[in-house]
């Protein structure tokens, strides 16, 4: 392995650990604000708890060791099942009339879940629910940790909802902003390194989309495709813009998968003593550069030691940009 792959595979490695960490982070934060709830009894949950597995799936993934699994059965019988079922045999259950029975059951609960889930889900009822009343007096977690994510589709009644509501609250007004300010700190910070003029960036920008495809976006209002084609044009071929940026082109195809495509351009305003014909002129994303610290910043560039050191702390940001969307657009869809 060179010392780019080593380089490339090292900042995926630590990525994902960031990621991880950022996520349980996150999470932690959300879970302590579920101790201000309790449940209320209203045993909806009992009723009608939903799954996207099958019984079949249940037993199977039970055989696994999977602990989540071998409690549902001891807790909770498929609708539709009838008296010959048993999660070892006779296990298969026909999900329209599963979906069916707990439409009977609870019709506002059980279609808020068909709708609200992306995917077909089973329903369940506790096999310890007599008379609506709990007769199951031990701990188990099945119930104890109902709803175990904040991502949960709950019942109207459901006192966690409010919950799923402050959570969003929480998101929007304290995690969000956070995140922003931080971000914006590392960008001013940037204001402590200065371009040194080498010109790589005028002579090498990379792109995802092609020419045709930028021109497109322009075309659809797109305001940085729009500054991008005003001054960029493209190399006619890999080839030739490796000439130029040898190491640079091999860097960033290096940091690319395989079914990533990349697009090389250069700046027609550059002199030949690499200065811009056009400084006064030049569009925001020349003045702004780089506005980003995990954009591929060449070695030569006077920004590339303000990349490195704030390397960790963007990458966890941008983590937690991804976690922080990701959770609140599904809250936001269950509730
Ligand atoms: S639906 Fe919510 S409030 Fe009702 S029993 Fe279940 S956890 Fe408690
Ligand atoms: S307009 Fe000037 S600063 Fe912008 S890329 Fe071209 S030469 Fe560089
Ligand atoms: S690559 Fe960096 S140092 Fe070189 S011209 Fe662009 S911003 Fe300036």
């Amino acid at each position: 392995m060179n010392k780019l792959d080593l380089e490339r595979k090292k900042n995926r490695i630590l990525y994902r650990e960031l990621f991880f960490e950022a996520d349980k982070t996150f999470k932690e934060q959300l879970n302590k604000l579920k101790s201000d709830f309790s449940c209320s009894k209203c045993l909806s949950c009992c009723k009608i708890r939903y799954s996207q597995f099958s019984p079949a799936d249940i037993f199977e993934l039970s055989k696994q060791e999977d602990i989540i699994s071998q409690e549902y059965i001891k807790f909770f019988i498929p609708y539709g099942a009838d008296e010959f079922f048993t999660y070892e045999q006779d296990n298969e259950i026909q999900i329209e009339l599963n979906n069916k029975k707990a439409l009977e059951t609870d019709n506002n609960y059980t279609s808020s879940v068909i709708i609200k889930s992306l995917e077909p889900v089973y329903f369940y009822y506790c096999r310890h629910l007599n008379n609506n009343k709990c007769s199951y007096s031990d701990k188990n977690f099945l119930c104890d940790n109902f709803p175990n994510s904040i991502t949960t589709i709950l019942p109207e009644n459901c006192s966690f909802r409010e919950w799923q509501k402050l959570c969003t609250d929480k998101i929007k007004n304290e995690i969000a902003p956070d995140v922003y300010s931080k971000a914006s700190e590392i960008q001013n910070y940037s204001h402590n390194f200065s371009c040194n003029g080498c010109a790589t960036c005028c002579n090498l920008a990379c792109s995802e989309y092609s020419y045709e495809e930028l021109k497109q976006k322009a075309q659809n209002g797109d305001e940085f495709a729009k500054q991008f084609t005003s001054i960029f044009i493209p190399y006619k071929t890999l080839d030739e813009a490796r000439e130029i940026f040898p190491d640079y082109v091999d860097l960033v195809k290096q940091t690319l998968d395989d079914d990533e495509n990349i697009y090389f351009y250069h700046c027609p305003h550059l002199s030949s003593e690499n200065t811009c014909t056009t400084y006064e002129k030049r569009p925001g994303i020349c003045r702004d550069f780089p506005d980003n610290p995990l954009s591929i910043l060449p070695t030569t560039c006077g920004f590339y030691e303000w990349k490195e050191e704030v390397m960790v702390a963007s990458m966890t940001l941008h983590a937690m940009t991804y976690i922080y969307k990701f959770y609140l657009e599904k809250i936001e869809t269950v509730l």
